[in-house]
């Protein structure tokens, strides 16, 4: 299976097999496991995953572990190639879930959106805030 890179607004359900699709807005990917098993692979980008195009296939990096499905499977994405690596133990999948699951609870206490919402609300703040001062 390749995997060509797709840029949306939001993720489509159900998501077709062999595409990378890439929210820049929200700040996510989504992909259908490339071993066939149909698990739905949520992506952290840029938290956890960066994902590229390359003359329209996907790139992903760092490496795919598939910890929450039982497939297990783990492997690169490189210009919509599968490049399949040693799946990770149980105890090892484990602990990477745990660390994901970590960064989601006490990773960003700001999230992108939020930060995005207190900027504009200073600059509207300082625009306000501008007129009463001397010039
Ligand atoms: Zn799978």
């Amino acid at each position: 299976m390749r995997f060509r890179y797709e840029a949306v607004e939001r993720m489509p359900k159900p998501l077709m097999p062999g595409v990378v699709y890439h929210s820049e807005e929200f700040e996510v990917g989504a992909l259908l496991c490339a071993c066939g098993c149909g698990h739905r692979v949520s992506l952290l980008v840029p938290d956890s995953h960066q994902v590229t195009a390359e003359s329209g296939m996907a790139t992903v990096r760092p490496s795919i572990a598939v910890c929450d499905a039982p497939c297990n499977s783990h492997y690169f994405i490189t210009a919509g190639e599968v490049e399949w690596l040693r799946a990770f133990d149980p105890a090892t999948s484990r602990a990477v879930m745990r660390k994901q699951i970590a960064r989601h609870a006490l990773g960003d206490p700001k999230p992108p959106f939020l930060q995005r919402v207190l900027a504009a609300l200073g600059r509207a703040w300082a625009w306000l805030t501008s007129f009463g001062r001397p010039r």
